[in-house]
């Protein structure tokens, strides 16, 4: 390697990117909301790992779906398995309640997780390639009621990140006995528009027709929009249930809008599918979505599990949060000659035991420079500690947001701290 190619910087993959701290800061938020909130659901929190066998999406996410066919991030591991790093998180969850026969405990099981998926998709603003999910899922549960539940959970965690003007698409996909009549009826309208489809819906007409709703050319979309409705296909007791989940929307006056041709990416849904959508993000405006999908845990070797869930988009969330990030409580440490410097240090070590975040330096200092220092990395609080300090045993304490100053032991000192921090909601009252 050239010595000019030595010092080329090396940039992030494409559609990937850095959170930085300021940003990582909000991220830690929202992951706490999520908790909080999916807690008092009855949700419990599941972690699967990152890299999945690839059959694993092939089967649960489905062979034709775009995510399998076109977005995957796969590759021959060392021992020649062929593995994906995961686009969803759905198959995991369904493979691990298999693995562990988590069916076994009392139904129904609640399920929630964070963290990132990857899918090779054209990255633009609101979409990458490394993109980070909410998730929660439930299984054993066929009443309707738990799909109007989620979304509702869904709503009250938005409020909590300060995400307004969310709206919510519903639709039914039917199941197994009343998709193929609806299979059929699509294919023949798919047949006669073909010439207004793109070469790959053609394709789909074929193979899978229900997956032409999901491509996003304008000409296709608008063909789509004259097919044939599924809702007038389903079944009684898709219907019913359809029925029956807007029934629970309507009691929790949630905002939502029936649109037939909401079919979703992923070949597994049956029944329930939403979307929730904010009206100013543009094209990529969906911040989640979800839906029913009975017959994965069956498919994959499993029980007879029904499952419902929905998958937040936390970039997305993100772009339309309103949440602001407290920059952050310390106290920082002005001190003077080794003595001082290993009473700070001694001082920080119960400060931090406490629970009160503290910043030490070690670049040798005078007075005005700690205290400048102090105010530039934005300290909350300074503890000074000089020979008199040492000397004395009490050590002083400057609280840099109201310009007052303190003498007293460090124990007298932290009491200040937590009480005037308890008082303005900071360091110890936020978590
Ligand atoms: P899906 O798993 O496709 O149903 O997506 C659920 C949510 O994840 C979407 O509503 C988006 O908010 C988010 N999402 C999906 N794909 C991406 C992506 N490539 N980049 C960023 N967010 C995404």
């Amino acid at each position: 390697m050239s010595s000019k190619q030595n010092e080329q910087a090396i940039s992030p993959i494409k559609g990937m990117r850095d959170i930085l701290p300021e940003e990582a800061r909000l991220w830690q938020m929202v992951e706490a909301s999520a908790r909080k909130i999916f807690e008092l659901y009855g949700f419990r929190e599941l972690r699967a790992p990152i890299l999945e066998p690839t059959e694993l999406f092939e089967r649960g996410t489905g062979a034709s779906s775009d995510i399998v066919t076109k977005e995957m991030y796969t590759f021959t591991d060392k021992g020649g398995r062929s593995v994906t790093l995961r686009p969803e998180y759905t198959p995991s969850v369904v493979r691990a309640i298999i693995e562990h026969r988590l069916d076994l405990q009392p139904l129904p099981l609640r399920f929630y997780y964070t963290g990132p998926m990857f899918r090779y998709d054209r990255p633009q603003k609101g979409r990458y390639r490394q993109f980070h999910q909410i998730d929660v899922e439930v299984f054993g549960e066929q009443d309707a009621a738990i799909d109007a539940e989620i979304i509702e959970m869904a709503y009250r965690f938005f409020q909590e990140v300060k995400v307004e003007g969310v709206s919510t698409l519903v639709n039914s996909v039917g199941c197994p006995r009343c998709r193929p009549a609806y299979g059929q009826a699509l294919r023949e309208a798919a047949t006669k528009a073909s010439d207004r489809l793109c070469t790959d819906c053609q394709r789909k007409a074929e193979i899978n027709p229900l997956r032409i709703f999901d491509c996003k050319q304008e000409s296709c979309q608008e063909a789509a929009r004259t097919f044939p409705r599924i809702t007038d296909y389903l079944c009684e007791e898709c219907r019913e249930h359809f029925k029956k989940f807007l029934s629970y929307l309507d009691l929790y006056q949630l905002p939502y809008r029936i649109e037939p041709t909401l079919v979703r990416g992923l070949d597994y849904y049956t029944k329930t599918t939403f979307e929730l959508v904010v009206e100013n993000l543009g094209a990529q405006n969906a911040i989640g979505g979800g839906g029913r999908y009975d017959n994965m845990v069956k498919e994959f070797g499993g029980p007879d599990l029904c499952g419902t869930g929905l998958a937040i988009g936390l970039e997305r969330l993100l772009l339309v949060s309103k949440l602001e990030a407290p920059a952050p409580d310390f106290a920082y440490f002005a001190y003077s000659g080794e003595q001082a410097r290993q009473a700070s240090l001694l001082a920080a070590r119960y400060f931090r035991t406490l629970g009160i975040p503290c910043i030490i330096e070690f670049k040798e200092r005078s007075w005005k420079a700690h205290f400048s220092r102090a105010n530039k990395i934005g300290a909350t609080w300074t503890v000074i500690i000089g020979e008199d300090e040492l000397s004395s045993g009490e050590y002083q304490l400057k609280d840099m947001l109201e310009s007052k100053q303190y003498k007293g032991t460090i124990e007298q000192l932290t009491q200040i701290v937590i009480e005037k921090e308890k008082a303005r909601q900071g360091i110890l009252g936020r978590d």
